[in-house]
């Protein structure tokens, strides 16, 4: 089942092509990389799925979208830079989420419970957020996103800043949510997309130059790919 069709979809900023003409599809349930160097066009792409930034052409539709529907009930986002409210709870935060999507604040509170559940915060839910750790906070970033039963969600390097521990918390946590929603995340190291992925999209210069399952990307493009392999 098609969660998502992109077609022609570009962004020009002044002189800046930043994407240029990209094609894709994502399948229900599948984790798909977003795989280029720094400058690829892969925070515009999406930022304008996300519906933060206007495309300058083409479109962004779902199948799964009724009359009433804006994509963005069933899209949900981490951003690449995250600021969190420090002073809050883990709990408090996803709550907060939950009451701003319109959850009455009993629905907030059990979906919450299910979602830090899902993410590994149990225990630490009651916890300030300035006292967790990086990978605890991109997770508790992806229950937040996971707040309104997305059909999708768009993570922006989500691991891409954290320590080996908290990338490898996070990588799994990832791989466990197939059953929840579909992932479309994106990365400049080959070794997440090798490690999450069950498709890459491999994105240069704002234009989508391979899609396929990894292996097939290898082979028709390795040495474009070397290069990111030990970022
Ligand atoms: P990174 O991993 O470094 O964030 P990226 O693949 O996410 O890279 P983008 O941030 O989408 O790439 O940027 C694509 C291109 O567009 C880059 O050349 C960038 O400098 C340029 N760019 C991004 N935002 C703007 C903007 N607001 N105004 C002008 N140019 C921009």
């Amino acid at each position: 089942m098609t969660v998502l069709e992109i077609e022609n979809l570009s962004k020009q900023y002044k002189n800046k092509k930043a994407v240029q003409n990209i094609k894709f599809t994502l399948e229900a349930g599948k984790c798909t990389a977003l795989l280029g160097p720094n400058g690829a066009g892969k925070t515009t792409t999406l930022n304008m799925i996300a519906g933060l930034l206007t495309p300058t052409s083409g479109t962004i539709r779902s199948p799964l979208l009724n009359s009433k529907q804006d994509l963005r009930q069933l899209i949900g986002f981490l951003p690449q830079y995250t600021s969190f409210y420090g002073w809050m709870s883990g709990k408090e935060y996803v709550m907060f989420a939950g009451e701003l999507c319109g959850l009455t604040k009993k629905e907030a509170e059990s979906r919450t419970e299910y979602l830090l559940n899902l993410v590994g915060l149990e225990e630490g839910k009651n916890r300030k957020i300035s006292q967790y750790s990086g990978g605890m906070k991109q997770r508790l970033g992806i229950a937040q996103a996971l707040i309104h039963k997305p059909k999708l969600i768009l993570l922006d390097e989500p691991v891409s800043a954290l320590d080996p521990f908290g990338r490898r918390e996070v990588l799994e946590l990832m791989r466990n949510l197939k059953n929840e929603t579909t992932i479309l995340f994106s990365t400049h190291i080959l070794n997440d997309a090798e490690e999450v992925s069950d498709n890459v999209l491999f994105m240069n210069d704002g234009k989508i130059i391979e899609k396929g399952s990894l292996t097939e990307v290898k082979q028709r493009n390795a040495e474009n790919l070397m290069f990111l392999k030990f970022d």
